[in-house]
């Protein structure tokens, strides 16, 4: 089955460099946390693609040698997430193919949303894939289009895909970033000299010291040649932006500039913003670690209640939502936070947290903080309920093990067994947008309000 709406990817890209895989290195190392299951840099040297890929964290694929065996004056990456069932290397990125237009890799984040469709009927006529990820489809259709360069042949193959993709292609002398028309997921372009960066999130060019200069636009193809020199167009009909709101809200890294806004600034007024819609008597504001920090920082700031690290987290562990068994899951926000006893005993807690997924995390961290002796939990969520699943490229669970797709608030705030809970309304959270336009955001997953359908999507693909 297609990896349908399950991957949480970064990407990164630049040319000319003379240390492209190194810097390519650095970037994947920056975006670390948006894919942590594989890793893999294709660098291009004289006309010829090398790939390296493997399954683990960038510091563990990566080692001196392999980073020697990447020679080349561009390069692109890519840090992909997945669930269980499509863990294979086959599936890790970037994908090299060689085809008629020459040696040609890819490196994408998001989700299409026809990719069965389209695989379906390549497969009728003889296609033969080897991975189960929505991304090679993109290949086989560059493969199969009879358009002279390799330009056309990517606008003609994206032409036929719909959903989201922020992409990175590198042939033998150009390297292309690409971003769908409604702008789905994040892609920024940077300059470090001479040389020309692209990037998911613009914490990639803090660490090579490249210089920010702009988002990648929604419908926008950049090109790199072989002499350095970029061309911009808008090969693509133009769609109305939908933007990921919980990009801001969740996934990208606080420390950046994305879709216009600060992240770390749009966190804080969401937590101011929550602090006014939801007030309540408490002694210490206490973050979920790390999601909830800033956010709770803006609580505190507006309610005047003290801040508090009252849960501390180990930084050497996975994530836990992406643990693919409950009973795992379960034990690893053990495993990873644990409350500091002689902060929080006899205090009323508020605790601020940026999503409620299933509720598991939450029913366990308010049970810690219980029996570390708090005497009222209050929790509140800086995003509205999570009602419908993402098919755009963030890793949410089907829609029935989203527990607000069938359950009230207040259900919710029973099975977590919070003293009160409260999510910031939808209008709130658009509210909080400074420097861009709500009307260019998705927010589906907390609406429902799908621009792009999923083929048969309602029901049946949403609840498989
Ligand atoms: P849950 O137990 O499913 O309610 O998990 C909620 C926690 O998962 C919150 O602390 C969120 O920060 C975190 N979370 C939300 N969405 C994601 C995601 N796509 N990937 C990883 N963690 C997430």
């Amino acid at each position: 089955m297609l990896d349908k709406f399950k991957d949480e990817c970064g990407v990164f890209g630049i040319k000319p460099h003379h240390e492209a895989a190194n810097m390519t290195y650095l970037g994947l190392y920056a975006l670390q946390h948006r894919g942590q299951e594989s890793a893999g840099i294709v660098a291009s040297d004289h006309g010829y693609l090398t790939c390296h890929k493997q399954m683990g964290l960038v510091a563990d694929v990566f080692s001196e040698e392999a980073l020697a065996r990447l020679p080349g004056d561009a390069a692109i990456g890519h840090v992909r997430y997945s669930t269980a069932g499509a863990s294979l290397l086959a599936n890790a990125q970037p994908i090299l193919i060689n085809c008629h237009h020459g040696q040609i890799a890819m490196a994408h984040n998001g989700n299409l949303v026809n990719a069965g469709e389209v695989r379906r009927r390549l497969e009728g006529i003889g296609s033969i894939f080897n991975s189960n990820s929505d991304t090679e489809v993109i290949l086989h259709l560059i493969a199969k289009s009879k358009k002279k360069t390799i330009e056309e042949a990517v606008i003609e193959a994206l032409s036929q895909v719909k959903g989201a993709y922020s992409c990175v292609f590198i042939t033998k002398d150009k390297l292309i970033a690409v971003r769908d028309p409604h702008g789905f997921r994040p892609l920024v372009m940077g300059t470090l000299g001479e040389s020309i960066a692209f990037a998911s999130e613009t914490c990639a060019f803090d660490l090579i010291g490249a210089n920010y200069e702009r988002e990648i636009e929604p419908g926008e193809m950049m090109v790199v040649n072989e002499l350095g020199m970029r061309r911009s167009s808008r090969p693509f009909k133009e769609k109305p932006a939908r933007q990921c709101i919980f990009e801001h809200i969740y996934f990208a890294r606080p420390d950046g500039i994305m879709f216009g806004e600060s992240t770390l600034a749009y966190r804080e007024r969401l937590g101011a913003k929550l602090a006014e819609e939801s007030p309540v008597e408490a002694d210490m504001v206490v973050p979920v670690p790390d999601s909830g920090v800033t956010a709770a920082i803006g609580y505190s700031n507006l309610s005047k209640i003290p801040f508090a690290f009252g849960l501390i987290r180990n930084h050497y562990v996975g994530r836990t939502f992406i643990e693919p068994k409950q009973s795992i899951r379960h034990f690893g926000v053990k495993v990873k936070l644990n409350p500091v006893k002689s902060l929080i005993k006899g205090k009323r807690v508020l605790l601020v947290d940026d999503s409620l997924v299933r509720g598991t995390t939450s029913r366990k961290i308010i049970k810690m903080l219980r029996a570390g002796g708090a005497t009222e939990v209050h929790m509140r969520i800086t995003a509205p309920p999570t009602t419908h699943p993402c098919f755009y490229g963030i890793n949410t669970p089907t829609r029935k093990e989203l527990i607000a797709s069938s359950h009230t608030v207040e259900e919710i705030r029973k099975y977590i067994e919070a003293d009160s809970l409260e999510y910031i309304s939808l209008q709130g959270m658009l509210d909080c947008l400074e420097n861009s336009n709500p009307d260019n955001y998705c927010h589906a997953c907390f609406s429902g309000e799908y621009i792009i359908g999923f083929p048969g999507q309602d029901k049946e693909s949403m609840e498989v």
